[in-house]
């Protein structure tokens, strides 16, 4: 199998592949803008879509990638308004579809999760139907869409399904489950001339490049701000956002990539995500110390939740005192991709966020980049 970027530190090679027009949906985001990053650097024509194209400071960081002022357009498009993603497509070799709003606590998880994942990705394959160049659509999917809690024993991997999800339980990880069931049905019932890979990462984690804090670097902000009581017995599959980046890349690149792709480096208990934060933080910033992650804190954690949102609620009471396991073998052999070690990831994530000022009780400094 022949991989057009560079295998050994997993660095994008820009003679690799031909350049081509390719799309990015929800360019903004935390994954989106490196893998625009990314893309830009491999030489290709780069079609970004976001919501705004008034929110400039939403996406000034894409406009200012190398590469960006000759290959990088910016659209507007919105996962809700049908026939929005049709001009975007036109010409494109190849889609990436990673909008989707990833948010666990909302209040209306039918409108504000469910309809934009699926009629989003039904409206952006509904685009790619009308374009007869088209070869890929690469769907950022979700390890959500595999399970929505560890089970005893069991192993993930692509062969596993989330069917356990719903509007009441685990509502983010069931409209990323329905949405990716709504595009291999799409797949199955539509004439089109490009196939489908999806990407389905654990927890992505890492230095941003855009504004904000992405919902899942949040986790360190929470556990540095005393969101948790102390250290609970909760697992997290990690990946860097960096490898899903080029994982996308690699999916575009890899003519026999086919299917589905768990994407994560290694679990990591809250524990060792606490240990290895406590390592590069200063003693000004409060970490959970008192030991919950036993039976006696899993029960007494279990009860507490019921006092928090309904989102963080419902992923306690699923998560709490199982312990993960994964198996993400297929993309490390099919994609060639050589997962960052999580405690880099760790590391790396945390720099960044006190850079930007987001872990209370850590000084502030220059963002740390990638
Ligand atoms: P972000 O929130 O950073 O990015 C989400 C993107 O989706 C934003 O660009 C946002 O646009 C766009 N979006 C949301 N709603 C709409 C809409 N109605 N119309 C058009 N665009 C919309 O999230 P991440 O980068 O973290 O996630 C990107 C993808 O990866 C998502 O599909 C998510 O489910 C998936 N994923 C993320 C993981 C993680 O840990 N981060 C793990 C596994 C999967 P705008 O800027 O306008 O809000």
């Amino acid at each position: 199998m022949h991989y057009a970027t560079a295998m050994s530190d997993n660095v994008v090679d820009p003679s690799a592949m031909s350049p081509t027009q390719v799309v990015v949906t929800g360019a903004t985001g935390f994954i989106a803008s490196h893998l625009v990053r990314d893309l830009l650097a491999a030489g290709h024509r780069v079609r970004g879509t976001v919501r705004s194209l008034a929110a400039t400071d939403s996406h000034a960081h894409l406009r200012a990638l190398p590469g960006a002022a000759e290959r990088l357009e910016l659209v507007e498009a919105d996962l809700l308004v049908p026939g929005s993603f049709d001009t975007a497509v036109a010409g494109a070799s190849h889609v990436f579809h990673t909008a989707s709003p990833y948010r666990l606590d909302v209040r209306d998880p039918q409108r504000e999760l469910v309809e934009p994942a699926v009629q989003g990705t039904i409206n952006v394959l509904g685009a790619c139907t009308a374009s007869p160049v088209l070869r890929r659509v690469v769907l950022t999917s979700s390890f959500a869409a595999i399970a929505d809690h560890p089970i005893r024993m069991h192993v993930f991997t692509e062969d596993d399904w989330n069917g356990v999800s719903s509007l009441r339980r685990n509502a983010y990880a069931y409209s990323k489950a329905e949405a990716e069931r709504a595009a291999w049905s799409f797949m199955q019932a539509a004439a089109r001339s490009f196939d489908l890979v999806s990407i389905n990462p654990t927890v992505v984690i890492g230095p941003a490049l855009g504004p904000g804090t992405s919902t899942s670097n949040q986790i360190f902000v929470d556990v540095a701000a005393g969101a948790y009581p102390g250290i609970m017995a909760l697992d997290f599959g990690i990946v860097d956002v960096r490898d899903v980046a080029l994982a996308h890349v690699r999916a575009m690149e890899v003519a026999e990539a086919e299917g589905r792709y768990l994407c994560a480096s290694d679990v990591l208990s809250m524990r060792a995500i606490v240990a290895i934060m406590r390592e590069e933080l200063p003693p000004t910033v409060r970490l959970p110390t008192r030991p919950l992650d036993n039976a006696f804190g899993t029960t007494v954690a279990k009860l507490a939740a019921q006092f928090q949102p309904p989102g963080v609620r419902s992923f306690l009471r699923t998560n709490l005192g199982r312990a993960l396991q994964l198996d993400a073998s297929k993309a490390r052999r099919d994609l060639g991709i050589e997962f960052r070690p999580v405690r880099e990831s760790v590391l790396d994530t945390v720099r960044d966020l006190v850079a930007r000022g987001e872990i209370p009780g850590a000084m502030a400094g220059t963002p740390a980049g990638s």
